[in-house]
């Protein structure tokens, strides 16, 4: 298995590089960043890709420097992005970028008949129909890299789509869970990033805070499994061992467990359809002892329905829930507004939104840049 990683030097791109170290089969032929050049530069001596793209061509001049004595090929821009994901004898690209970038290297790779191990949550959410439509199309597989959507994956299995009647997926409640509008107030950046279960990136620690990630991962399920969103319950589950279950038609659920670490829906993505051993921890149920499941508090954590009514709306909704929730969360990690203004000024642009029905990808990367900027100009 030949593979591409988009976001090499972020969370999941390391994690997956770690995943790689532990299976001999999987080689990497092209990486990608965009700041952190000294560990691109680290991970291209060690893997040895052909291509490394950089997002930033100034960064991108840099590492080519850097990487002179190498036969490795530093390219830049959104093209070296795009590079990356079609390179020739590549199998599979990882798409771990984060954020609204990560859209058109994604189709790009899907025109070019790669398969996709998509991390990359803005894909679907923006442009959800256009990218599974194409996938059809080309014949290749989004195999989700997210615990919850690759434990509905596993769960589904062969069977039809016709046979699933519901989608609950399951939230640790983030580092707020249990708190009332008024001690959400006070949340400091510290305290929001504290995540009890997951080791991830900032942008979505706190977007599991806020439960809007939870909002964000219904509008990829919905895209991703073909089901009614009206079909697809969110469950709070605090000890994240569940990573999300299926409900048949004939009413018997099956669920998908594990310790909560994201290198398990990495491994699972790159071996698929084999099962191969890994070295991740095993889950020892009588060391967890329960696992307790009930509805999350909407009425507080308001995100959650915000997203849910945008993927309903459809169009170019998710793309403003998504770039304003984006441009929210770094506006709070930046001390510049409070936690409980991040679904404020979310609610806000979708209120303020005129809707595109069928956006071509043009119209979602438009709606994207225009609400950023309406954002940042009001703030
Ligand atoms: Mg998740």
């Amino acid at each position: 298995m030949k593979i591409s990683i988009l976001g090499s030097t972020g969370s999941i791109g390391t994690q997956t590089l770690s995943v790689v170290d532990n299976n001999k089969e999987i080689e990497v032929l092209g990486l990608s960043g965009n700041s952190n050049i000294k560990l691109l530069e680290q991970q291209a001596r060690k893997y040895k890709p052909k291509v490394v793209a950089v997002a930033d061509e100034k960064n991108a001049t840099l590492l080519k420097i850097a990487l002179s004595d190498t036969n490795t090929s530093v390219v830049g821009g959104q093209g070296g992005l795009c590079e990356v994901s079609a390179l020739s004898e590549i199998d599979t690209v990882v798409t771990s970028v984060v954020g609204i970038a990560g859209l058109v290297p994604t189709l790009f790779a899907i025109k070019n008949g790669k398969n996709i191990a998509l991390a990359n949550k803005e894909t679907l959410v923006t442009a959800g129909e256009i990218v599974i439509n194409e996938a059809k199309k080309q014949g290749v597989g989004i195999l989700p890299v997210d615990s919850e959507h690759s434990a509905i994956f596993q769960c589904i299995g062969n069977h039809r789509q016709s046979e699933v009647k519901k989608l609950i997926i399951t939230a640790s409640g983030g580092s707020q869970y249990g708190k009332t509008r008024d001690m959400l107030k006070a949340v400091t950046v510290k305290e929001a990033l504290s995540h009890p279960n997951w080791d991830m990136g900032k942008k979505i620690t706190v977007d599991s805070a806020t439960l809007m990630n939870k909002g964000f991962e219904v509008i990829e399920a919905k895209w991703l499994y073909g089901v009614e969103y009206d079909d697809i319950e969110v469950l709070l589950h605090r000890q994240s061992i569940v990573h999300s279950m299926v409900e048949f038609c004939d009413n018997s659920v099956i669920a998908q467990l594990s310790v909560p670490d994201m290198r398990l829906a990495i491994h699972y993505a790159l071996c698929y359809p084999n099962r191969e051993p890994s070295n991740l921890p095993q889950l020892d149920l009588t060391q967890i002892g329960s696992l307790t499941f009930e509805k999350p508090d909407t009425d507080t954590f308001n995100c959650l329905s915000l997203a849910i009514e945008a993927g309903k709306k459809g169009g170019t909704m998710p793309t403003v829930l998504n770039g304003a929730d984006e441009v929210a969360v770094s506006l709070f990690l930046q001390g510049r507004i409070k936690f409980l203004e991040i679904a404020e000024i979310v609610e806000k642009a979708l209120f303020e939104h005129k809707n595109t029905l069928n956006p071509t990808i043009d119209d979602i990367i438009e709606t994207d840049r225009e609400i950023r900027n309406k954002i940042l100009k009001d703030w």
